[in-house]
């Protein structure tokens, strides 16, 4: 599947780790965030002081890791890196909060899957830069303050809107990152090219960065498919026509939307009447996660026109139908 969330495969990884801008001068697109950050973290480096605690929110692959590192990078500090699932006790937070150096980033991504727990840990680990731990068991257990030195938080997180008030209130930036533009797409479609050494033209570029969902790492993935295309059935060079075969092949439309996308509306429109339907009969309908439907599937979609999310359910909007040849139900649509 060409539009799930995370990295496909450990190989994918290595892959994206190797494609990843490293510094913010690279970071394509995004640019009110890049100005801004430009100018927290000269001010921070200029007070030899750890950049404000930082919340990264927005769709998945639109480059929230990668941004984590530069940060790390242009403050000339350590990133550790973990995420929200995998710290399941308050220990093992604080063996990592107690092995940051000065002014250090730590990186937690899927931070809205925190729990209650290790949660509690942080508040007064990024307000005050302590942290309570408890030594013992029974009677004798005290609780033994610690302090860290001052260091970064950089969470990242699909939705905001997940987060508990009192951890997003911790946070002295926020920033949404935004779906790219095609412009955008077509500069880091050339440049990871260029790093993979495929040949590419910019039309091809172009074609793919149209058909990737406003989204870097679909883009870097669609163009490694292309370029096996483009290697096995042509002389590996990466055109316009090349790019819109091997995009067809994948059932890539030329908007980007693919079959679960289809599904998705598929089912709005003759399985629920058109809408609107609660995400979580969706679900149960097109047999996806609920998470992925809110995550990865519904964002573009509405950012495109071609779904809105009612109080009372979702609903596909006629350039929906239209887009993907369906009919329009005679009633129930907006
Ligand atoms: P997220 O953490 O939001 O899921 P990542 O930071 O892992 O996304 O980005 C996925 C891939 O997309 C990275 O490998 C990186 O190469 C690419 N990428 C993301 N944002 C940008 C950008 N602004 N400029 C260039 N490449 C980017």
């Amino acid at each position: 599947r060409i539009i799930t969330a995370a990295p496909a495969s450990k190989q994918e990884e290595v892959i994206e780790r190797a494609l990843r801008p490293k510094q913010l001068d690279e970071y394509v697109g995004q640019e009110k965030i890049r100005a801004q950050l430009e100018i927290f973290i000269t001010a921070a480096r200029m007070r030899s002081e750890a950049l404000d605690h930082t919340l990264l929110f927005g769709p998945p692959g639109l480059g929230k890791t990668t941004l984590a590192h530069i940060i790390a990078r242009e403050m000339g500090v350590n990133l550790r890196q973990t995420s929200g699932p995998v710290l399941e006790r308050p220990g093992d937070l604080a063996a990592i909060l107690t092995n940051l150096e000065a002014n250090d980033v730590l990186f937690i991504d899927e931070i809205h899957r925190l729990s209650p727990v290790v949660e509690e840990i942080l508040y007064p680990a990024l307000e005050d830069y302590q942290i309570d731990i408890m030594i013992g068991e029974g009677p004798a257990a005290r609780s033994v303050k610690l302090d860290l030195q001052p260091f970064t938080l950089v969470g990242a997180t699909t939705r905001a809107g997940m987060l508990t008030n009192p951890l997003r209130d911790r946070f002295g930036i926020v920033a949404r990152l935004e779906f790219y533009t095609a412009d955008e797409l077509t500069k880091i479609v050339t440049r990871s090219a260029a790093l993979l050494g495929a040949p590419i033209d910019i039309d091809g570029a172009r074609e793919i960065a149209k058909r990737a969902r406003g989204t870097p790492r679909i883009a870097n993935r669609l163009l490694r498919r292309v370029r096996d295309f483009a290697e096995v059935k042509h002389d590996g060079q990466i055109s316009k026509e090349v790019a819109d075969a091997a995009l067809r092949m994948l059932d890539v439309d030329g908007l980007g939307f693919d079959l679960m996308d289809r599904k998705l509306l598929e089912a709005v429109l003759y399985k629920f009447g058109g809408g609107p339907v609660g995400v979580d009969n969706l679900a149960a309908a097109i047999g996806e996660e609920r998470d992925t439907i809110e995550d990865v599937l519904e964002p573009f979609l509405i950012q495109q026109g071609f779904l809105q999310r009612t109080p009372r359910g979702r609903i596909a909007t006629p350039s929906a139908y239209q887009h993907f040849g369906l009919t329009l139900p005679t009633s129930g649509v907006v």
